[in-house]
């Protein structure tokens, strides 16, 4: 083997925040606070701040590897935090703050969080949680100044900080760390709709291969002109990797904090010209259904990335009538996330647009660096878009197990199973049928639940809709669905039923629906099915 004669630099996030600062300096970060006030500084002004975070972590004790404890909302903090925990190389371990007080416990417990940081909106939360980490926790720093401190009992040997008065005690005269690209920078536990929390550890070189690739131009096309708002958590699979695709191209980030309602998103998308932003499909749908309650635009808007469930054809083709753009994208925690991301090729392009949009709403094709296949019981599923089997996994951002559990172990060429099912098309476009879990078998026949949503949906008197298997002695099970009416309207079961008729075969229609006022949603704003199996299930 003759050996390249390139330099080698390892992959590390740190890089990517050093280079904004340099060459997008005055790239700009905004961030609305918790009373509402925005904030705007600049990449440049932030990586100083990182430094002397980097200095405070140190002056507190923190050691490589140690993993550090944030329940935050999207903050140009939170982004400091990133950085900064990460450059040190430490492990910047999320905690999303919606979770059970009792799972958001577990996870800080099972990381062994040293320290955690905090909004101030979560002290209530961190007061709950502190004595039952008080074998590992050390200190608690809120995330605002000294004026703002709440007091927060807290077990003895338990620091309490304010971040304010940490940062402005620290010296910015710091440079970033090399070591070793492989190393851990984040830990992010999946919402365990099933079971317990499963921590999953990513590292530097996964991280930084990550937002390369979906910074081209078939995933976000992230340019130094583009503003971007990530509506999904930085608590969520690292907000899909957008705070290290945005800074890498130089794109100002616009940070909503704790205003996700869609008066707030409607104003701060016009209000700070925002051209992408990124979310699951029930933040469309409440920004939308608004709109259409009292009118207006969104006026600089050019593209939405949605992923975390099925974005519906029907909400598509209204987005495009507004002139946004919606793309389809597909992943889970374990893939960091993103595995196909949906742009157009040369013979979708040429499609009618009715055609177009059926391609649109499906998950994407598979973006490099990553690879999927379709299995059942004969090996991989032929990609003919009829096809049905479950997908698996692998790539440079895949997990290969969960954080301490050895027993989930996989090798570095082997597929991880994600539990969805779908088809594959010629083209090689992924298309989601379900969650294993939540797949409906009637008579020998599966039902996909997401295609009977999506057609529920598109009726216009419904606003959301789950569909759900129910036992049923002849079928063994059959579907019924549960449908949120849009505002001012009353659907009627009966309509809702014959607008299947033409649309699906015969057997995939539900034969009961069910008209209620809100539907249950998990902590990462998926339709918790579990639950409504419980309820109706029976
Ligand atoms: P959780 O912790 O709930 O698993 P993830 O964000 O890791 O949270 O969820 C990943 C799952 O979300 C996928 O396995 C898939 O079932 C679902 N999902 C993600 N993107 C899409 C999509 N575009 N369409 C349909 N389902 C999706």
């Amino acid at each position: 083997m003759l050996m390249g004669l390139m330099q080698h630099q390892p992959l590390l996030v740190s890089s990517i925040l050093r280079h904004a600062a340099r060459h997008h300096g005055a790239g700009e970060v905004v961030s609305r606070r918790d009373d509402a006030t925005i904030e705007r500084t600049t990449y440049a002004a932030l990586e100083r701040r990182a430094r002397r975070l980097a200095r405070a972590l140190l002056a507190l004790g923190v050691v490589p590897g140690e993993r550090v404890g944030t329940l935050a909302m999207n903050s140009d903090r939170h982004l400091e935090l990133y950085y900064a925990i990460m450059g040190i190389g430490a492990v910047c371990n999320t905690i999303n703050p919606r979770l059970a007080q009792d799972d958001i416990a577990y996870i800080a417990d099972h990381a062994e969080d040293g320290i955690l940081f905090a909004d101030p909106g979560f002290a209530a939360i961190v007061a709950a949680v502190a004595p039952k980490l008080a074998s590992t926790l050390r200190h608690v720093v809120i995330m605002g100044d000294a004026a703002s401190l709440p007091d927060i009992p807290l077990p003895a040997g338990i620091r309490l900080h304010d971040y304010e008065t940490l940062l402005a005690a620290a010296d910015e005269d710091y440079a970033w760390p090399n070591f070793d690209e492989n190393a851990a920078c984040g830990l992010c536990y999946t919402s365990g709709t099933t079971g317990r929390p499963k921590g999953v550890l990513f590292s530097h070189r996964a991280t930084v291969l990550h937002a390369m690739v979906t910074a081209m131009g078939d995933a976000t096309a992230m340019r130094a002109t583009n503003r971007v708002l990530p509506v999904v958590p930085m608590f969520h699979v690292n907000a899909w990797g957008l705070p290290f695709a945005a800074p890498m191209a130089g794109a100002a980030l616009v940070l909503p904090g704790r205003h996700l309602d869609p008066d707030s998103l409607i104003a701060l998308l016009n209000g700070e010209r925002v051209t992408n932003a990124a979310g699951v499909p029930t933040v469309w749908l409440g920004v939308l259904a608004k709109l259409r309650e009292r009118g207006g635009r969104l006026a600089t808007l050019q593209r939405v990335m949605s992923g975390g469930s099925a974005f519906p054809r029907s909400l598509m083709a209204e987005y495009a009538r507004l002139g946004v753009t919606v793309s389809h994208a597909w992943g889970m925690t374990e893939t960091s996330p993103i595995v196909t991301w949906n742009s157009p090729k040369p013979s979708t392009l040429a499609l009618d647009s009715e055609a177009r949009l059926d391609e649109q709403a499906r998950q994407g094709r598979v973006v490099f660096g990553v690879d999927v296949r379709a299995e059942n019981e004969t090996g991989e599923a032929p990609w003919d878009g009829r096809t049905q089997g479950n997908f698996v996994v692998r790539g440079h951002w895949v997990a290969s197990g969960y954080y301490r559990m050895p027993e989930t172990a996989i090798g570095d060429d082997d597929w991880f199973p994600t539990g969805d099912v779908g088809v594959i098309t010629p083209e090689g476009f992924v298309t989601l049928t379900d969650r294993t879990k939540d797949l409906i078998k009637s008579g020998g026949e599966w039902i996909s639940s997401i295609a009977i949503e999506n057609i529920a949906v598109a009726h216009p008197d419904v606003a959301e809709a789950a569909a759900i298997a129910i036992p049923d002695p002849k079928w063994g099970e059959r579907p019924l669905l549960i449908v949120v009416p849009r505002q001012g309207r009353t659907p009627e079961p009966e309509a809702i039923r014959a607008f299947y008729h033409d649309k699906v075969p015969r057997w995939s229609v539900p034969d009961r629906v069910v008209v209620v006022e809100s539907l249950p949603h998990g902590a990462t704003g998926k339709i918790l099915k579990t639950e409504l199996r419980r309820i109706y299930a029976r």
